[in-house]
């Protein structure tokens, strides 16, 4: 886990990750419409760290995205951050990881941070948008400017779910009140000279996917259209953390044909290995590989 991460160069822009977590999924959990006759399909590439020995679980990632461009510092999503009361889920419930000094060794310090970008406010993207200090849950980066959607900030910003609320509550709301938030619209835009929002709504409400254009080279930060890179080659197949699946799967075509057509490399939150790659037509379809 503590192995250096690549650097990618896409134009002007520096991409590298860090890596919060690995997670193992059950297979026919994670995905209700699991065939094993994938495992046999694909099993070559999925015993490279993508499926455990057993081929009964799935392997995710939980990363940021660090990127430099245009001399300033970026990150997409914050994982799911340390000390946090997640009594919905022990993946997620009170950790304790080096995240910070693993963003150090990306050679980003919080104070230098300009933008956060996130996808969405799950509890996987929106952790270290927040530390504890004192008792109170203070904005981890206060130099920076946090955007999200609006439509994911209305669904959140809610009594509905407990879960829902204590999230809201810790990671996202504190970045609000020190009056470091942005919003997006629900049709996306550009944010920052070429950095466009995506409207890629399903996995949940106003869910975003963040694209990068420099110098005629594209990245393109998916966020949670998909879950493992099997979903490249089965990607009617949505995750148990969609919340809309038929939209969920609409997201997930429209980002296999854009990173297709854009010849874009394509940063994911939680797909194992390297979690980057580029995706390409074949036949009526598409191929994913790793890079
Ligand atoms: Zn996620």
């Amino acid at each position: 886990m503590d192995e250096p991460s690549k650097i990618y160069r896409v134009g002007d822009a520096t991409i590298t990750r860090v890596l919060e977590q690995r997670l193992p999924f059950k297979t026919q959990t994670l995905f209700a419409d699991f065939d094993p006759a994938v495992i046999e399909e694909h099993g070559t590439w999925l015993k490279d760290g993508h499926i455990d020995a057993t081929a009964e679980h799935f392997i995710l990632s939980v990363n940021t995205w660090v990127v430099r461009v245009g001399g300033k510092v970026i990150l997409i999503d914050t994982a799911s951050g340390n000390h946090k009361n997640r009594p919905f889920s022990a993946l997620f419930h009170q950790l304790n990881t080096p995240y910070l000094e693993r963003l150090a060794r990306a050679g980003v310090t919080p104070d230098e941070v300009d933008f956060v970008l996130l996808t969405h406010l799950h509890v996987d993207h929106v952790g270290w948008n927040t530390r504890l200090n004192d008792g109170r849950w203070v904005p981890t980066f206060p130099n920076a400017r946090y955007v999200f959607s609006s439509a994911e900030r209305q669904h959140f910003d809610t009594a509905a779910g407990a879960s829902r609320r204590m999230v809201f509550d810790d990671s996202v709301l504190p970045v609000i009140e020190a009056g470091l938030a942005e919003e997006i619209g629900p049709q996306g835009g550009q944010y920052l000279p070429g950095i466009r929002f995506h409207s890629t709504p399903g996995h949940s409400a106003g869910h975003m996917s963040i694209e990068l254009e420099s110098a005629g080279a594209h990245a393109l930060f998916s966020g949670d259209v998909w879950h493992h890179a099997i979903q490249v080659y089965r990607p009617a197949w949505s995750s148990m953390f969609c919340a809309d699946k038929s939209r969920a799967n609409a997201s997930r075509e429209w980002v296999l044909e854009r990173a297709a057509d854009t010849g874009a490399t394509v940063f994911t939150p939680h797909f194992s290995g390297t979690s980057a790659g580029e995706v390409t037509h074949a036949g009526s379809g598409f191929t994913w590989r790793f890079l």
